[in-house]
């Protein structure tokens, strides 16, 4: 076997506004060291929001400039914004061999695992949908009529769930950040992904989908 250079992996979360994704990965950090990949988006800053720290607050034109210069992973306009993720960074962490955590919607989900098939896609999901009123509603950074459109927009998010390898039903946090938890333990533990083993046991990607014969 091949002593190679292992690749950090790419974990895709996604699931509608108000499933707890924020939450889940502030949990999360406490318990692992993951990297996160910081989007960019046009859309406005909300109150306590950093540049930089929670998005890179761009323009239309320098998003726009962007995606020209072939600039991100992937990028998808929603809720009348453009969110992308910058492609730089992740990259750079994947070759490094460390694991990335990107927070996207589903078409941008899509983009990922066409480029990158290893991916994992976990989705986060509300445990009903009066719980979802509740969150977005107590968030109270919404207007009334951007409520109401990501309230519609969850449902059609929920309808792509078909397209994850995994789903997180985010009923109690402490429960899902132990499920995210497993799922990036269990991948990290692929023939193809476990930087632990001795290097020269360790097997490229394309050998191990193609070693049907022993
Ligand atoms: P929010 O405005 O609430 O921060 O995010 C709105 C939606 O945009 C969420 O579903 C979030 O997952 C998605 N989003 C955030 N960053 C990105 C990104 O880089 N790419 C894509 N495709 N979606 C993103």
């Amino acid at each position: 076997m091949l002593a190679h250079k292992q690749e950090g992996i790419v974990i895709v979360l996604s699931g509608p506004s108000g499933a707890g994704k924020g939450t889940l990965c502030e949990h999360l950090r406490e318990q692992i060291d993951i990297n996160y990949s910081i989007s960019a988006t046009t859309r406005d800053p909300r109150p306590g929001e950093k540049d930089q720290v929670d998005y890179f607050f761009m323009t239309r034109e320098a998003f726009k400039e962007k995606i020209k210069a072939d600039g991100f992973l992937e990028w998808a306009e929603v809720y009348k914004n453009y969110y992308g993720t910058p492609l730089d960074y992740v990259e750079e962490q994947v070759q490094a061999g460390k694991d990335v955590m990107i927070e996207i919607d589903p078409q941008g989900a899509k983009q990922v695992k066409l480029k990158k098939s290893d991916a994992v896609l976990v989705f986060i999901m509300p445990p009903s949908f009066a719980e979802l009123e509740r969150r977005i509603r107590g968030r109270g950074t919404e207007s009334e009529e951007q409520i109401r459109h990501r309230l519609g927009n969850a449902m059609n998010e929920i309808n792509t769930l078909t397209a994850y390898d995994y789903v997180i039903v985010n009923d109690d946090i402490h429960e899902a950040t132990a499920d995210l938890q497993a799922i990036i333990n269990a991948e990290k533990c692929r023939v193809e992904h476990n930087s632990r083993l001795p290097r020269q046991f360790r097997v490229e990607k394309e050998q191990k989908y193609d070693s049907t014969e022993y």
